[in-house]
């Protein structure tokens, strides 16, 4: 345990024990829905992304901003945090957002992002400011969320990773599986170069995959000493993943919640929806005045507000039997000024919410088929 990340021993423990029982692996598929939405009139091809997106969760055809393929500069959300937006580029898989928050012995980063240019824009940022990086926190093992870990502690290598163990369970099945039908998938033909520099640099990231593995595993929520800076560590169980960890920080009254807060929809793909909705409950009774998501701009508590409203309509719908497209129209609805404020189509929002009611809440009983409480 390094001097500058000092865990009540109540929250975590050393993460020298053996990986747990894998679990059902979780996918990262919301790259699904928007294949379906996109390109639903090419049905083959569709299936054919279909075997490897939902290993490793490609975002083919996204059709929406024209992003540049470097992190932007990173923002400041408080005098000593910063937000280093995770893109989502035309024909590429996305990256989460990055939140810095600096304490008096260095720097703690939440989520390493996906791709080279999220990663270097977190260096980049360490070194200008010359200030090292003491710790980092995943909020889920997704590769858009973990995958510059590596990176980040070879530059800085006293740097602790700080996750839940969810990355055990999904290192054993669903990414070792993921990396099998990716490696098949890149062989076709028509794979854009971009999708496919995406796809190896996942199936790079897979192969390495012990170096993603937490130094501590978040086992309860907390109070952690990182960086010398005093913060509160949530774990939610059971929500977008089997483990997510989100992070409020008191003295600027900023949470960054990973995806249990995501735009244009909540990506329901892995999801258990009861401890996905206790999970915003907990981070509403925080006193947060601005709430980073895993993807989208950040928002005030009155748009939080806002979307768990849209949120808790938009399940109630799916396990009601109202019409698909119905419950699609109030998520757009209900979510029309989130959507509007992050420039998002709520066209391709509708077409998504569609996709998470039919083929991935209805058919497992309200839930994803990989959520591990489902009855
Ligand atoms: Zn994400």
């Amino acid at each position: 345990m390094s001097e500058n990340s000092t865990p009540t021993p109540a929250a975590v423990k050393s993460a020298r024990g053996k990986p747990r029982r894998a679990f059902a692996p979780a996918a990262r598929s919301r790259c699904l829905a928007e294949a379906k939405y996109n390109r639903r009139s090419d049905a083959m091809n569709l299936d054919r992304i279909r075997s490897a997106a939902a290993a490793i969760a490609l975002s083919l055809a996204w059709a929406g901003g024209a992003l540049a393929q470097t992190a932007p500069a990173p923002q400041a959300l408080a005098q000593d945090v910063w937000l280093i937006a995770g893109g989502f580029p035309d024909k590429r898989q996305p990256d989460g957002n990055t939140v810095v928050f600096e304490g008096a012995t260095g720097l703690v980063v939440l989520d390493t992002g996906r791709h080279r240019w999220q990663r270097q824009a977190i260096l980049d940022f360490a070194r200008a400011r010359k200030v090292r990086i003491a710790a980092i926190v995943n909020s889920h093992w997704h590769l858009d969320h973990v995958s510059g870990n590596p990176d980040l502690k070879a530059a800085y290598p006293d740097a602790k990773v700080y996750a839940s163990d969810a990355i055990d369970g999904a290192l054993a099945g669903f990414l070792k599986d993921s990396a099998v039908l990716s490696r098949e998938y890149l062989k076709s033909p028509g794979v854009p170069e971009g999708t496919a520099a995406d796809i190896r640099g996942d199936v790079a990231t897979i192969d390495n995959g012990a170096a993603l593995r937490p130094d501590v595993v978040v086992r309860q929520s907390g109070i952690l000493v990182l960086a010398g800076r005093k913060m509160q560590v949530h774990l939610a169980a059971d929500g977008p993943t089997a483990g997510d960890v989100w992070l409020y920080a008191p003295a600027s009254r900023i949470a960054a919640v990973g995806d249990l807060v995501t735009l244009p929809v909540p990506f329901f793909d892995t999801a258990c929806v009861a401890g996905w909705q206790s999970a915003l409950a907990e981070i509403e009774a925080t006193s947060f005045e601005t709430l980073v998501p895993g993807h989208g701009k950040p928002m005030t508590r009155a748009e939080f507000g806002h979307y768990r409203i849209a949120f808790d309509n938009f399940v109630a719908c799916a396990n009601s039997s109202r019409d698909q497209a119905e419950c699609a129209a109030g998520w757009a609805k209900d979510a029309g000024a989130l959507l509007e404020a992050n420039g998002m189509d709520p066209n391709r929002a509708q077409g998504m919410a569609v996709y998470y009611v039919n083929q991935v809440l209805r058919p497992n009983g309200g839930n994803s088929k990989f959520c591990r409480t489902r009855g």
